[in-house]
């Protein structure tokens, strides 16, 4: 009798995995052959600002730093002279390419490779680059998403260079690009890409938090700049079980799979040891960040086994936006040289933590000042005054915040991040901000007119906001269960997914920054003409905001089931699946916030639903297919033989005239194998109604409810029959076996 043999393949996979060696990598060594430190290398595979300056001729550069901090825009010359100096240096380096790298409306990057090779009028081979080809490159951009702006018959976008963001060195095996870090936009100017409306957003937070600070008595600010720090999450599994799973390579998340009787009930994974092979990958990941000058700064094992964390330094928004996709590049990457796949996926396996992109936001002051520069409008500081313009700004948020929650939610919506939020181990799905014990007080304390009596600087005083980010460090005062927390100094955007840009959501978040600004700014100005002294006037705002919030803001716990009643109860939106959460997008209210600050036009912004609708209803027909074909090639027959072997033995039994128990077994496997073949049906049947259905919105929704369902139930059964059908059958490796490997 031939038994099993479908788990050939998993069974190598796990005796492989006995052999596995850490790689190690080859650090940078001076002359005599120590480890250089990091502040050595940093950054030598980027054209950075010193070296631009070390490169370029004083005015040339005094010309280009003018464009990159006041956002002017770049001369052809300058752009000649400081193509050429960036040539020079990539060929120097062993550059033969350079690319335009962009961020279509994917979520991931694109880059379109030219040779720096060309001939010149002799007919001689030389190597070339221009300032046109600098600051503008025009990819054939048909392919890309662009939710209806471009038909095909004006095809054609461009690239163009985003001078803030320095040009980098992708080093790969045998090639070396110079990239240049692009936006992408089509020929009547319409944002195609992420960055765009990005930069745009954060134009529009500095021009209204300029006039804010300038109220509160603030002079010698050039800028407000949104700052970021994006925290990333990820799974680690070896790649010959990656290379097993269909589902794996095909939508990112098992789809299959039982629940193995450890998983993170021990709670032994988070900030544990981290496992030699994981950290050895880590160490070629921060050496490669490292060079490309992604401020990588703490890696540590996450709550889930073989989950963990790299967060980096923040930095302005847009260039941390741009080193939060050369990080997933590189976690990639590197993931394959060390025999793993990294999984970037919000919920790559159910019943397991999910994974996030925590993104630490705040606002910071460039000035020329020394003393100014750097400032950070979440700091509470030290003086009245500093803390009085702190509570300005942090009611400009409540109000932004508060008025756009469900555009907040939009900006996160994903076919990924719809298994995680609300999944009881991440934030909800309802947008609601966390102050902390202390500042939650101190704004009940406002509210009441319990310091009402004192003047406003003493009432700060009194208030006692400066202690703030020293009771915010202590982690007690931390909630984990808010998808928009406070931490200090700093408001933590945590809902994000972890495999998401952080463009569009920081995009969102500074325009809902902006508009909350702009109201607080008219009320202080209002308040201002009607006599108030500054000062009382900046409370009066900060009061009549704190109540105008108040359901905004939530200190409970957000996974019970209480605050979504209490949520309802509040009127604030509960948008659970994507489909009605990019419904917001389609609300007059998005499109005149966006357009108002010259985010988006009401066409961009359309386009930015569709793609996005678009994205949801591909990710779930891939899944469904991929299901399908799992169930029918994999699952089903592996059923079959596990169950023929069991007919025979029972056969067997009966002819030697002895009992055979394992009929029981075998009545069991075939009624499971019955229902599997139901619940196959009813996917086949809703997924083709889905299907049928006109209009992206409909099907989307079907897409999230009937088919979503049917999928759950019949992963119920597969999983079930992973359960009983003997081990040696089974194809699939298994969760025990991908999230074990240490
Ligand atoms: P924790 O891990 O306790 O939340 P950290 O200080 O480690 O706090 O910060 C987490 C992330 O927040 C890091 O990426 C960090 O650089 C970032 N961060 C800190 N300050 C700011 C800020 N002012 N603006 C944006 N991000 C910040
Ligand atoms: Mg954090």
């Amino acid at each position: 009798m031939s038994l099993g043999t479908g788990a050939k393949a998993r069974f190598e996979s796990i005796r492989d995995l006995q052999s596995r060696t850490s790689r190690k990598i080859d650090p940078p060594r001076d002359e005599d052959g120590k480890r250089l430190p990091v502040s050595e290398f940093f950054g030598v595979n980027t054209f950075d600002i010193s070296l631009m300056k070390e490169k370029l001729p004083k005015e040339v550069f005094q010309k280009l730093r003018q464009t990159i901090d006041l956002g002017k825009k770049l001369d052809s010359d300058v752009a000649n002279t400081v193509a050429n100096a960036a040539k020079e240096w990539a060929l120097a380096k062993g550059c033969t390419h350079f690319c335009h790298w962009f961020q279509p409306q994917t979520g991931s990057t694109a880059e379109k490779h030219d040779a720096f090779l060309t001939f010149d009028d002799h007919g001689q081979p030389v190597e070339k680059f221009s300032g046109a080809q600098l600051i503008q490159s025009e990819p054939d951009a048909s392919s890309f998403p662009s939710g209806g702006m471009r038909t095909t018959f004006e095809a054609r976008g461009y690239t163009a260079w985003d001078p803030s963001s320095p040009m980098f060195i992708m080093e790969s095996v045998g090639a070396k690009t110079l990239c240049i870090p692009s936006v992408f936009i089509s020929y009547h100017g319409d944002a195609l890409d992420e960055k765009t409306g990005l930069l745009r957003s954060m134009e529009a937070v500095s021009k209204i938090a300029c006039e804010l600070l300038s109220l509160t008595g603030l002079t010698g600010v050039n800028r407000v700049v949104p700052t970021l720090g994006a925290e990333q999450e990820y799974f680690l599994i070896d790649r010959s079980f990656y290379a097993l799973r269909p589902d794996l390579i095909m939508t990112g998340r098992t789809l299959l799979g039982g629940q193995p009787p450890k998983g993170q009930q021990l709670e032994d994974h988070y900030f544990g040891a981290i496992p030699t092979r994981a950290l050895a990958f880590m160490s070629e990941v921060d050496h490669e960040l490292f060079k490309l000058g992604v401020p990588s700064k703490t890696r540590h094992n996450e709550v889930a086994p073989n989950q963990f964390e790299i967060a980096p330094i923040f930095e302005e928004a847009n260039v941390s936006t741009d080193h939060n996709q050369l990080t997933m590049e590189v976690l990639r990457k590197v993931a394959q040289r060390h025999g793993f796949a990294v999984l970037l996926h919000e919920k790559p396996f159910a019943g397991v933590n999910g994974s996030g992109k925590h993104n630490n936001w705040s606002l910071a002051v460039t000035a020329s000042g020394e003393d100014l520069n750097g400032m950070n409008l979440l700091d509470p500081g030290k003086t009245p005054h500093q803390n009085l313009r702190f509570l300005l700004v942090l009611s400009s948020i409540l109000k932004g915040v508060y008025k756009h929650s469900g555009l907040l939610r939009a900006a996160i919506a994903s076919s990924g991040n719809d298994h995680r939020l609300g999944a009881n181990e991440a934030p909800p799905a309802i947008m609601s901000v966390f102050l902390g014990s202390m500042l939650n007080q101190i704004l009940n304390e406002i509210d009441k007119g319990t310091v009402a009596d004192k003047s406003a600087e003493q009432a700060v005083i009194k208030l006692g906001v400066s202690q703030i980010p020293e009771v915010a460090k202590d982690n007690t005062d931390r909630n984990r269960t808010s998808p928009f927390a406070f931490t200090g100094n700093k408001f933590e955007f945590r809902a994000v997914g972890s495999s998401a840009s952080t463009a569009f959501p920081i995009t969102v978040l500074n325009a809902a920054v902006a508009e909350g600004m702009t109201e607080v700014v008219a009320m202080l100005k209002e308040t201002i003409k009607a006599g108030k002294k500054n000062e009382e006037a900046i409370m009066d705002v900060v009061k009549k905001v704190v109540r105008e919030t108040e359901k905004v803001r939530f200190e409970g716990n957000g996974y019970s089931e209480d605050w979504v009643k209490e949520a309802a109860r509040r009127g604030l939106p509960n948008l659970r699946k994507t489909p009605e959460a990019l419904a917001m997008l389609s609300e007059p209210k998005a499109t005149e916030l966006f357009s108002k600050f010259g985010i988006f036009s009401s066409a961009e912004v359309h386009s930015r639903l569709h793609v996005r609708l678009e994205r949801y209803v591909k990710n779930l027909q891939i899944e469904v297919e991929t299901l399908r074909s799992m169930i029918d090639t994999q699952v089903l027959p592996t059923c079959y033989a596990y169950s023929g072997d069991l007919a025979m033995s029972v056969r067997a039994n009966a002819d030697a005239g002895v009992p055979a128990p394992q009929k029981e077994t075998l009545v069991k496997l075939n009624t499971l194998i019955a229902t599997l073949h139901a619940k196959r049906k009813e996917l086949e049947t809703v997924h083709q109604k889905a299907e049928s259905t006109a209009g992206e919105e409909e099907k989307a929704k079907l897409y999230a409810g009937d088919v979503s369902t049917a999928m759950t139930d019949v992963r119920a059964v597969c999983d079930e029959l992973e359960s009983m059908v003997g081990d040696d059958y089974w194809p699939l490796p298994k969760y025990r076996e991908m999230l074990f490997f240490a």
